[in-house]
């Protein structure tokens, strides 16, 4: 979801609101829709329904967003796409009380919209109650048939979004209610395991039945996005206990600045490392992939230094920092290895792509070896 194909709207309480490009689509489907009934006068009621839903939409994320807040969590904006609304929290707690609240309150304002709707309503003896009834408040553009509509809505938004599908709402309720008992990964991987189905389900019932290609699509994308979180949250827990050292590589091959793209042209050709660090003496350093050097090698002269063309990494790490607090920032950036440092002195790689490998080696150096363990024999003779 490219920050290009988005629209920013305004501010709500602080935070950005973008609508997808793809938004406008809905909008004047709605329109087209509406004007095949009744002329403009439909096209109009039609915008003004969708662009209430999504009012709804909106007061829901912000639900979501202001609850976490309360916890110092910032959002960094609420984008509404054609297929809902999505708070883009800074983080997700891992705390399950946290991640309850937090997430119990998008649906929870839906309730309260029904009930401020709802409770007037009934009270005054103005909710249809047979299908006559129900046909004739609907055939006219009057404020009791918005109000209703509104309802409707809002009963769909919460159930649709307390289904236990992680990473919706209701996933991430069961989730939670989970982590209180088990550890969160155990947590996480029994509410995407029970997600899969679910989302599976659901995409089929969609196509199938009422034939909605976009609720087939979120479906889709629901089953995807589970899957994506349950393997960050599995990278996380796995190295939470590591430190960014003990996962670094330490024989990298580095290289004064001063060396032309020639050069380490010739060092990948013979040595094959997997990158080039270039430094310069003392300070920061920088980090050749052989995709820069590739691409330098096509739109720079042979003879430009490395310190011109090697992009200098965006964050630099610690060797005693832990993993665990990074991961999920590191997972962002647009890098897949970083360099380390012990202070100022620059330690090594840690390369995103082999952090399996480095916790396996560092497993195995932390099991004594086979000849300290007693031997279990089987032996037939007891
Ligand atoms: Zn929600």
């Amino acid at each position: 979801m490219g920050r290009a194909w988005s629209i920013p709207l305004f501010r709500v309480f602080g935070i950005r609101l973008e609508m997808h490009i793809t938004f406008i689509l809905i909008l004047a489907y709605a329109a087209w829709m509406g004007s095949g009934h009744d002329g403009a006068r439909g096209a109009a009621w039609s915008v003004l329904l969708v662009a209430l839903l999504f009012v709804c939409v909106v007061l829901h994320e912000l639900g979501h967003s202001l609850t976490a807040r309360l916890y110092g969590i910032p959002t960094h904006r609420i984008l509404l796409l054609p297929i809902g609304g999505m708070a883009q929290l800074a983080e997700m707690p891992r705390e399950p009380w946290r991640e309850f609240f937090i997430t119990a309150a998008g649906p929870a304002v839906n309730v309260v919209i029904v009930l401020l709707i709802g409770v007037p309503l009934w009270t005054a003896g103005l909710v249809p109650t047979t299908e006559q009834e129900v046909l004739a408040v609907f055939q006219d553009y009057t404020p009791l048939a918005l109000a209703l509509t509104l309802l409707v809505y809002n009963v769909i938004m919460a159930g649709f979004n307390l289904i236990p599908v992680f990473p919706m709402d209701g996933g991430r309720i069961f989730r939670s209610l989970l982590a209180m008992r088990l550890s969160y990964l155990h947590a996480t991987r029994v509410a995407a395991w029970v997600a899969k189905p679910l989302a599976a389900a659901g995409a089929l019932y969609a196509l199938l039945g009422p034939g909605h290609i976009l609720l087939a699509l979120l479906f889709a994308f629901i089953y995807i996005a589970g899957d994506m979180e349950y393997r960050m949250v599995e990278r996380q827990e796995r190295f939470r206990d590591q430190v960014i050292g003990d996962l670094t590589a330490r024989f990298v091959r580095t290289v004064p600045g001063h060396l032309s793209i020639d050069d380490a042209l010739w060092l990948m050709q013979h040595e094959q490392p997997r990158e080039i660090v270039v430094h310069n003496g003392g300070g920061p350093v920088r980090i050749l992939t052989p995709g820069d050097l590739r691409r330098a090698a096509r739109e720079r002269p042979r003879s430009t230094p490395l310190e011109a063309v090697a992009p200098q990494p965006s964050i630099h790490l610690q060797a005693g920092w832990p993993f665990g607090v990074l991961s999920k920032e590191l997972a962002r950036r647009k890098e897949d290895r970083f360099a380390v440092y012990n202070g100022s002195d620059f330690l090594g790689i840690l390369r995103c792509d082999d952090l399996e490998r480095a916790a396996a080696w560092e497993r195995l150096r932390a099991t004594p070896p086979e000849t300290e363990r007693p031997r279990r024999r089987w032996m037939p003779w007891g």
